[in-house]
């Protein structure tokens, strides 16, 4: 297997550096530096850009207002914009609904929301979780009952990652109790300026507002919002998960996160010498490294073997685990580095403009912060113990 770049790729990977070097605002990506907090604007700010560059949704198809990239391509634009501290694609509408729509949706679906996506005017967030519902989403209990011309929706949903930003949400819904619990499960789409919509934010570890509940009381929405055949929509949510987990591994952000930590540890001294250079944190450190570096090879393959047109396997699986156990190792010995100054936790100086003083070093602020978000990396997207029974039965016939 050959896991060099040819002179194209190569070339990409440079038209992306002029390209981040042009238009990424320094704001921007001093915030993603120095971990600062993004705010909603920020995101809108960078979808724009990228969209002007007909680079928002890398995944799409040029017929769609996409770039039409090659699963290579799309690695070495995360590559690049991670490296460049750029802000993450809000993933809901490009990376999952989008090709739902492209595969599922109807020519009217697909001409109102595809557009809508990309410049923004929909935030979208995702509507799968539900107390009881969760690794096994068969169980869903939110109802839509069929009235005339419209869906009338009731129940709760939960996790809603950035709910508080959007104004349309994607939803399992139950619209049958009969057959497998799978065989009576809807896809829809659901404007939440509707009147019975209520969003309640879920405080996480890190003190952050970033899920909330969704609750449906008697909501009305217009039957033509369904994706797709009533009681079909397991077959597109599952479509909508294979989506979900590529890139999962975050190879780009461990990279950067593990940058991040020898900055700190160069700086950070114990017993007079750089943590660097003790013994002990420096195996720690280099132990991570082989780590990231076998993962990066694996994600490689992977995403060739893709390229080449084959889907990927339990690998996704292998990587989901490996690559979010690596960060969150890779947060805890940032946290290590910094030692008493990951104690206080001021919340607001991770605001623009906050004009308060640092109680340590700028790299400090975001340690305890990354910290505890990261903890929700083992959870969402498929749990690790869930993707652990996938490997055992997949690969190890179990
Ligand atoms: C920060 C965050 C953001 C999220 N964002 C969204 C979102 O935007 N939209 C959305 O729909 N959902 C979202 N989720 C929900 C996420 O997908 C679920 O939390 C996840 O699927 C696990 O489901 P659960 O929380 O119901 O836990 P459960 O399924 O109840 O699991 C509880 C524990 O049991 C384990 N377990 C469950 N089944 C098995 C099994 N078969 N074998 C072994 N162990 C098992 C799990 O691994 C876990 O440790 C988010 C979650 C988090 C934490």
């Amino acid at each position: 297997m050959d896991l060099s770049y040819t002179p194209e790729q190569l070339a990409f990977r440079a038209e992306v550096r002029a390209f981040l070097a042009e238009k990424l605002p320094p704001r921007l990506a001093e915030k993603g530096r120095l971990g600062k907090r993004l705010t909603k604007a920020d995101h809108e700010e960078w979808h724009a850009i990228l969209n002007a560059r007909g680079w928002l949704a890398g995944n799409w198809p040029v017929e769609f207002g996409g770039a039409g990239w090659n699963a290579v391509e799309r690695h070495i634009f995360e590559e690049e914009t991670t490296r460049a501290h750029a802000p993450r694609i809000v993933p809901f509408g490009v990376a999952m609904l989008g090709p739902v729509l492209q595969k599922f949706g109807s020519k009217e679906q697909i001409e109102h929301f595809l557009p809508r996506i990309l410049n923004g005017e929909h935030w979208w967030c995702q509507g799968y979780s539900e107390p009881g519902a969760g690794s096994d989403l068969a169980s869903v209990k939110t109802t839509a009952v069929r009235d005339g011309d419209s869906y009338i929706v009731n129940g709760q949903k939960t996790w809603t990652t950035l709910g508080q930003h959007a104004n349309w949400i994607f939803c399992l819904v139950r619209t049958s109790t009969e057959g497998k619990p799978q065989e009576g499960i809807s896809f829809l789409l659901i404007d939440m300026e509707t009147p019975g919509v209520t969003v309640r934010p879920i405080v996480l570890l890190d003190g952050e507002p970033e899920v909330n509940e969704v609750f449906f009381d008697d909501v009305r929405v217009p039957a033509e919002n369904l994706v797709g055949e009533e009681n079909k929509g397991w077959t597109y949510a599952k479509y909508l998960l294979t989506h979900e987990r590529t890139n999962i591994a975050g190879v780009g952000f461990a990279n950067a996160a593990l940058e991040n930590l020898a900055r700190i540890a160069a700086l950070e001294c114990a017993g007079g010498r750089p943590l660097a250079e003790e013994p002990l944190f420096a195996a720690k450190m280099a132990e991570l490294e082989i780590q990231l570096m076998a993962m990066a090879t694996t994600n490689l393959r992977v995403i060739a073997r893709a390229a080449a047109g084959q889907a990927p396997g339990a690998e996704s699986s292998m990587l989901k685990i490996k690559g979010t156990v690596i960060r969150q190792e890779i947060n805890a010995l940032t946290r290590t580095a910094v030692g008493p100054y990951a104690a206080p936790f001021p919340s607001e100086l991770l605001d623009e403009g906050a004009n308060a003083e640092p109680v340590g070093p700028d790299y400090a602020l975001p340690a305890t912060r990354q910290y505890f978000n990261n903890r929700k990396l083992s959870i969402y997207g498929g749990s690790n113990e869930v993707q652990r029974a996938i490997i055992g039965k997949a690969l190890l016939d179990l």
